[in-house]
């Protein structure tokens, strides 16, 4: 079971029916597939790529993207997809942890690949989407799709570890297609024409949903990034529009949107997740985009799928169950298991709160070359999540807090352990702790508590520099604070519930 074949299969049925548009630019479905047979014939015949080998995709949104990833399937090869607003260093890091065969990356990052891909104990080939080799290659004799087993690794996804070194979950063709059925069964029936427009990098949430989308036919509007004008041209440019967009997108919209008639437009499904949407956004969210919202939560290692508020669970009369409703993210997707449980697995009362694990076909087989972390996160098939909530007795779970210490920024993640990590490369900073500092625009930021070595001193500006060096630009504190002493508990750890109490009082 190959899970290209939910594409192939609509390109042979709608070859003339648009697939993918960006910059102007428009593939039908038989063309994106033309290109895919070939370009995985050149990677298994002139490359001579083995099966399971890993392809790194590291570009901003672009169609490249999907020719990449779909050609690396029919290749019976694994994708590799990485945000390319990571650092040089960070892609680096991700290349090797993975053993890549290959990276494909635009042209634009292309420059601050090279030196630190070429430093490498391993020289690894990489290709610019933007060159004509590339285009020589989409235009190379085809090769059938190959035959996969359902646990064949299909996506490996690099999440962050609360250690700070990125760990890749391993995503099955069988996870995938899992993910795929369950768009279908709970959020939405798609079809061939409807449009998927994309502002959110497809190497995370959005590209996992483009997969269900793309695989019954629907268009891929693909815009470079983010902005709110572009979300809410969208929706009136193209027909039956879905999205996913993390909560602080749906906000910057609500501003844009505001004086506006009918700025839902031709919205479909707006889908949203990956981080909290409060419920004041929500019910100004509903009044602007009308009925149409459906919410998710879910995880790298359990892509997409979790649990699910449906649009008719978003609706109601504003009384106390419709409201605790919506500050919950809804009940478990249709073939899904979660539970909440104590630290030894045991299953707790309604309303009480515990960490929340899962159990079903899109749950990852594991981290990638990383068996104790595996071993750590899936227990007896379930899958530890990291998060903490509570069920009602309705079997509507509300996620309390994270009980790892990310920081969820305009619905990135950041774990703070690798800016600490960073700091502490300072000659002159002796302690260092990152916390979330809340943002009306962006949920959260990230600033850092200082303690500096004796008589010692240090300017923001150059630990600014040091962050900028080593670190996508998105994981920068915002703001510095110098403490004498770090609070900590009997055991020596920093207690960061202290530092959060101190921001907010200093705010
Ligand atoms: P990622 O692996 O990058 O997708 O991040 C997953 C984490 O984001 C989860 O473990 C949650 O902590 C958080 N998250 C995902 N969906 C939601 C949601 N609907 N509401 C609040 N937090 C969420």
């Amino acid at each position: 079971m190959n899970i290209v074949h939910a594409f192939l299969n609509r390109a042979r049925s709608h070859p003339h029916l648009a697939a993918v548009t960006c910059s102007g630019q428009t593939l039908s479905f038989g063309e994106l597939a033309t290109r895919c047979h070939a370009l995985a014939a050149y990677m298994v015949q002139d490359m001579q790529l083995a099966e399971g080998s890993r392809v790194v995709i590291c570009m901003e949104n672009r169609a490249a993207f999907f020719e990449t990833l779909f050609a690396s399937w029919i290749a019976g090869l694994s994708a590799v997809p990485v945000n390319a607003k990571l650092h040089p260093k960070e892609v680096r890091q991700i290349t090797g942890d993975c053993g890549a065969a290959l990276v494909f990356a635009s042209d634009h990052l292309l420059s601050g690949l090279q030196p630190v891909l070429a430093d490498m104990p391993q020289a690894v080939p990489l290709v610019s989407v933007d060159d004509d080799a590339y285009h020589a290659m989409l235009r190379h004799s085809p090769m059938p799709c190959k035959d996969m087993q359902a646990d064949n690794l299909a996506w490996l996804f690099y999440t962050s570890g609360t250690t700070g070194v990125p760990k890749g979950a391993m995503l099955t063709h069988r996870n995938l297609l899992g993910m795929s059925l369950h768009y279908g069964a709970d959020i939405d029936y798609v079809m061939a024409g409807d449009t998927m427009l994309h502002l959110a990098p497809l190497s995370h949430g959005a590209g996992q949903y483009s997969l269900p989308h793309i695989f019954n036919g629907g268009h891929q509007v693909i815009e470079k990034s983010f902005s709110p004008e572009l979300l809410l041209d969208g929706l009136q440019r193209y027909p039956r529009v879905s999205l996913f967009a993390a909560p602080t997108m749906i906000t910057r919209a609500l501003r844009a949107a505001e004086g506006l008639r009918n700025a839902g437009g031709n919205l479909q499904t707006l889908v949203y997740g990956g981080a909290p949407m409060y419920v004041s956004d929500l019910l100004k969210t509903l009044e602007v985009f009308g009925p149409r919202l459906v919410q998710i939560y879910g995880q790298g290692e359990s892509p997409m799928t979790i649990t699910q508020l449906s649009r008719q669970d978003h609706q109601g009369n504003g009384d106390a169950a419709h409201l605790a409703r919506l500050a919950s993210c809804g009940v478990a997707r249709s073939a899904v298991q979660v539970k909440v449980v104590d630290d030894e697995g045991r299953e707790l009362p309604l309303g009480e709160p515990g960490e929340i694990i899962t159990r079903s076909d899109t749950r990852m087989l594991g981290y990638w070359n990383n068996p104790k972390a595996t071993a750590s996160a899936i227990r007896d098939g379930w899958l530890w999540t990291g998060d903490i909530g509570s069920f009602n007795e309705l079997g509507y779970l509300t996620l309390r807090d994270r009980s790892k210490d990310m920081i969820i920024r305009g619905g990135s993640n950041i774990y703070p352990r690798e800016i600490e990590e960073v700091l502490l490369r300072h000659a002159a900073v002796a302690e260092v702790s990152v916390i979330g500092a809340e943002s009306a625009d962006l949920g959260e930021e990230p600033v850092a508590f200082v303690v500096l070595k004796h008589g010692m001193s240090v300017t923001q500006q150059e630990l600014d520099t040091l962050c900028l060096d080593n670190l996508a630009r998105f994981k920068r504190p915002r703001e510095y604070f110098f403490l004498e002493d770090l609070p900590k508990n009997n055991y020596g750890k920093i207690l960061k519930t202290v530092l959060r109490q101190q921001l907010r009082r200093s705010n």
